[in-house]
């Protein structure tokens, strides 16, 4: 039985073509879509940007992505050639007149078009602005964008009233990719597929919920870029606040995108603000891996946060006194994302000389391992006696979907829900606005304080302070692994 659900044949046109994120990631993610059959015959992939190149030229250019990033792939010489041949390119100034004539002539009229800004979020109206003038666009076209969605709630209300201009919001797209992520999905199954955990989804029975992403990369290479946006807006403000969202939202009536969408919307605008002595921040300092941040960033006075960890609430009937703890960092021990449902002790134990602490954990793994696991405790098996053992039980099933049915990574599906017009896994105008508005104060706190961050080892987990920040509650952060 065939797993890939069809789309229609569709004109995708990716501005920014040429760019790092189109060959690393759109490109590669699109010939393994090609690959598992769901990229219908007919369909054309339209690379746009401002090198003069024609279109085999752009077809070289593929073929050589897909060979420096592709996977297991980038073997198959033949779906390589086949897949190419789908391929156009068309230069173009998103800022001038220079090539909106001959994209106007490439578009079909009788297919699904959707158009990836892949391009700096500058260009965003300008692009707008000029698919509408050619008439490149139509009401039912779709349009990709991606982060950074602006940079406070200011800039991402600017964004957002220049796209809908041109577009209704029913069109806009706005990439967040760790919602394309398997695990995240599965998140909702687990939490809305099933009688056993909506029940214990509340204050009575989870103890606190921790959302650590840690990458163990610095800032080398993007250090000018990352310096001016800090772990807040690259991290929290987007990809965990989205995690935290799915974790704490109300049952959605239905898997609809508007009714999901409204579901996150609420908790982004009941959460709290955060007290400053409940943020840490960190810098990574020198190591034998490499230089400090404030090197890579080239900025010896650099204020800018490499780690940041805090203590969030949301004030609902849910989730009142349980604490949400947020953490992401650069150069830290280990590359790992991690949701881990914490539940309650129980308040008594029948079971004589059993001193261990015994806890029911959800934990979701998003990276590197994407999975689901429920630590459960049970008899250690053997004639020792009523001993209790933790052990995992594995919700994942990963092999149970065999080796040729590899999920697709974030990119591919995220793009196939754009072709095919869902929006459950996109990020709503107002959704990032609200996330923009909880965000802001907070980063204002630090400008006005100076607040400089706490140096950090890399190859840590994070500056000592974000330990104590759970010790002092009797709690302790999940190993970074
Ligand atoms: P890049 O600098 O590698 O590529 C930029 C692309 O835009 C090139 O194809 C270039 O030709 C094109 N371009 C620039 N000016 C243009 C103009 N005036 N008219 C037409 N085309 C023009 O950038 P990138 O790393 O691929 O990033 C693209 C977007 O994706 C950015 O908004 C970035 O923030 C975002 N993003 C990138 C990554 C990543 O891993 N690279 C991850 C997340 C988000």
């Amino acid at each position: 039985v065939s797993r890939v659900i069809p789309v229609e044949t569709f004109d995708l046109v990716i501005f920014g073509g040429t760019g790092d994120l189109a060959r690393r990631k759109i490109l590669p993610g699109l010939f393994r879509r090609f690959r598992a059959g769901q990229m219908p015959p007919g369909s054309r992939i339209i690379g746009a940007a401002r090198s003069e190149m024609d279109d085999d030229g752009y077809r070289q250019m593929i073929r050589e992505a897909i060979a420096e990033f592709g996977g297991e792939e980038k073997k198959d010489s033949d779906g390589i050639e086949s897949f190419v041949a789908q391929l156009r390119y068309v230069a173009i100034d998103a800022t001038g007149e220079g090539g909106w004539a001959q994209l106007s002539k490439l578009m079909r009229g009788d297919v699904v078009r959707a158009f990836y800004f892949s391009v700096a979020p500058s260009l965003f109206g300008a692009l707008a602005e000029r698919l509408h003038a050619h008439g490149i666009a139509d009401s039912e076209s779709r349009i990709v964008v991606e982060k950074p969605f602006g940079r406070d709630l200011a800039t991402a209300r600017a964004l957002n009233a220049t796209l809908a201009e041109h577009f209704d919001e029913q069109q806009i797209y706005r990439i967040d990719h760790y919602l394309g992520k398997e695990t995240v999905q599965n998140l909702m199954a687990v939490r809305f597929g099933n009688v056993l955990f909506e029940p214990l989804w509340n204050s009575h029975y989870i103890d606190h919920i921790q959302i650590t992403v840690a990458e163990t990369v610095g800032v080398t290479g993007r250090g000018a870029y990352y310096d001016k946006s800090g772990a807040m807006r690259d991290m929290v403000q987007n990809h965990l606040m989205q995690l935290l969202c799915l974790i704490a939202m109300e049952p959605p009536s239905t898997y609809d995108a508007d009714t999901v969408r409204d579901e996150k919307l609420k908790v982004i605008r009941a959460l709290q603000p955060v007290e400053p002595h409940h943020i840490v921040r960190g810098q990574y300092d020198a190591s034998a891996q490499g230089p400090s941040y404030r090197e890579d960033a080239e900025n010896p006075r650099s204020f800018t946060e490499s780690f940041l960890a805090m203590k969030c609430h949301i004030a609902n009937w849910r989730w009142a006194t349980v604490p949400f703890y947020l953490r992401t960092g650069k150069r830290l021990k280990a590359r790992s994302s991690e949701i881990a449902v914490v539940f309650k002790d129980l308040g008594h134990t029948i079971f004589e000389g059993d001193t261990a602490r015994h806890r029911n954990i959800l934990s979701i793994r998003l990276q590197p391992n994407e999975g689901m696991d429920l630590q459960v405790t049970i008899k250690e098996p053997g004639p020792g006696g009523m001993r209790l053992v933790d052990v995992p039980l594995d919700m994942s099933f990963a092999e149970a979907l065999g080796p040729d049915q590899e999920a697709p990574d974030a990119y591919e599906r995220l793009i196939m829900d754009v072709i095919r017009g869902n929006q459950t896994l996109f990020m709503r105008g107002d959704e990032v606005e609200a996330a923009w508005a909880w965000t802001d104060p907070i980063i204002e706190g630090w400008e006005a304080r100076n607040d400089v961050p706490k140096l950090y080892d890399a190859g840590s987990a994070g500056p000592e302070d974000a330990m104590m920040l759970l010790h002092r509650e009797g709690r302790r952060w999940r190993d970074i692994k």
